[in-house]
């Protein structure tokens, strides 16, 4: 989607250092990181959420890439979250996990 920020990262057209990355998939830091290790992996097709995904294969290669990217980045305790919708605080509309890590969790979180 061409004014899609992660469309873009995605492409290429916005110049961007992947951590890991698949067919599919690609991941890279969070702009502003809310824990020491803070990843965001995103399909390469857009998807706007979660709510409009429709592809089980998709979703099921993004856990297991989400899993491949946290070993390839070292870490082996993490949070996985998946934002959907402005109320669950979703900002950027194409999904993406956020892959945290680095510190104690806290639970319920805000
Ligand atoms: P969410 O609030 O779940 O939609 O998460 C969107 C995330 O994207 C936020 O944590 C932002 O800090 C992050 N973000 C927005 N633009 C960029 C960017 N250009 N590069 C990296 N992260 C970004």
């Amino acid at each position: 989607m061409d004014s899609c920020i992660f469309c873009k990262i995605a492409s290429g057209e916005i110049a961007t250092s992947f951590v890991y990355e698949d067919d599919l998939t690609v991941a890279f830091k969070d702009l502003q990181p809310q824990a020491p290790v803070h990843i965001l992996l995103i399909p390469r097709r857009h998807v706007v959420s979660l709510e409009e995904a429709r592809d089980p294969q998709l979703l099921g290669h993004l856990l297991m890439a989400a899993k491949n990217a946290a070993e390839i980045i070292g870490l082996a305790q993490y949070r996985l979250v998946i934002n959907t919708g402005p109320d669950a605080g979703q900002s950027v509309f194409h999904l993406h996990l956020h892959i945290l890590g680095g510190r104690q969790m806290n639970w319920p979180p805000g």
